[in-house]
């Protein structure tokens, strides 16, 4: 099955990021836990999340992706902002229980001046604080561009990060890959995704990887920019893109569009990469 979806609002609730996932042919989903322009978005329903979960059973979806707002912070230096994005997190994660199979995904963060083995440190005391062992949700570290002081942008880095997670909880915690990140951050992923991910299976090991971000980027590789583009406009173009998403390492993944595009925008790149796939 190839799992594809794309970064949906929340505004409207959770049953209606399903109904518009699949109208524009997708079978799963991103969205952000919180409205990031910090307009007050409505608590969902216990009964508007139910209504998501049945819809998507019926449909087949592969489960949707909670996206961390970009104003937390685990690698912080200010204790303050470490505690709330820790609470934040912690109330999320709780939230999570009511969808089965839920993927939350989060940015490490940015040590701004510490160094990175403080940074490192920082995040996996995080997780350890809040992670469970019977929780139900995954916890995706994204791989990052390398923009600024961002923790993330080599693979060797989340291995430090997963490996100081208490080995009680450590299943919980697995890897997102972005591709306009990784290309970004210096993997050649445009014309050699295989070699990138068995890079990742020495140093991270395959079994963690469970989602993708599909972005073309603006920039070229080791441009450390971080700027998305539509899939086939940027430096990793379509060539690149049919040899990821067809790759035997990750094909079975989900793969959710984080592109510049409005919802009949993600519908078209959708349709497009389908004709891409070889099954
Ligand atoms: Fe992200
Ligand atoms: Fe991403
Ligand atoms: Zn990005």
């Amino acid at each position: 099955m190839f799992y594809i979806g794309c970064h949906l609002s929340v505004s409207g609730g959770y049953e209606h990021m399903g109904i518009e996932a699949d109208s524009i042919g997708a079978n799963t989903f991103q969205y952000f836990t919180k409205n990031p322009r910090g307009s007050k978005s409505k608590d969902p329903t216990p009964e508007d999340v139910h209504s998501l979960v049945t819809f998507m059973k019926e449909k087949g979806f592969a489960p949707p992706l909670a996206h961390a707002p970009y104003t937390y912070n685990p690698a912080s230096k200010d204790e303050s902002i470490r505690e709330y994005t820790k609470e934040a997190m912690a109330k999320e994660l709780s939230f999570l229980e009511a969808i089965p199979g839920a993927l939350y995904n989060f940015h490490p963060g940015c040590h701004v001046g510490q160094g990175t083995d403080v940074g490192i440190k920082h995040i996996a005391s995080l997780l350890n604080s809040i992670l469970r062992p019977e929780q139900n949700a995954t916890v995706l570290l994204e791989t990052m561009a390398g923009k600024g002081s961002e923790i993330g942008s080599r693979f060797e880095e989340l291995r430090e990060i997963i490996d100081l997670v208490d080995i009680g909880v450590r299943g919980k915690v697995g890897v997102c890959l972005d591709t306009c990140h990784v290309s970004d951050a210096g993997y050649d992923i445009a014309s050699d995704p295989e070699g990138v991910f068995s890079e990742f299976d020495r140093v991270i090991g395959l079994e963690r990887l469970r989602a993708i971000h599909l972005n073309d980027s603006k920039n070229p590789l080791g441009a450390h920019k971080d700027r998305h583009e539509k899939i086939g406009d940027g430096y990793i173009g379509l060539d690149g893109f049919k040899r990821i998403i067809n790759c035997e390492a990750v094909r079975s993944l989900p793969f959710y569009l984080e592109t510049p595009c409005d919802v009949e925008g993600y519908g078209r790149e959708i349709a497009l990469l389908k004709t891409l796939r070889t099954d």
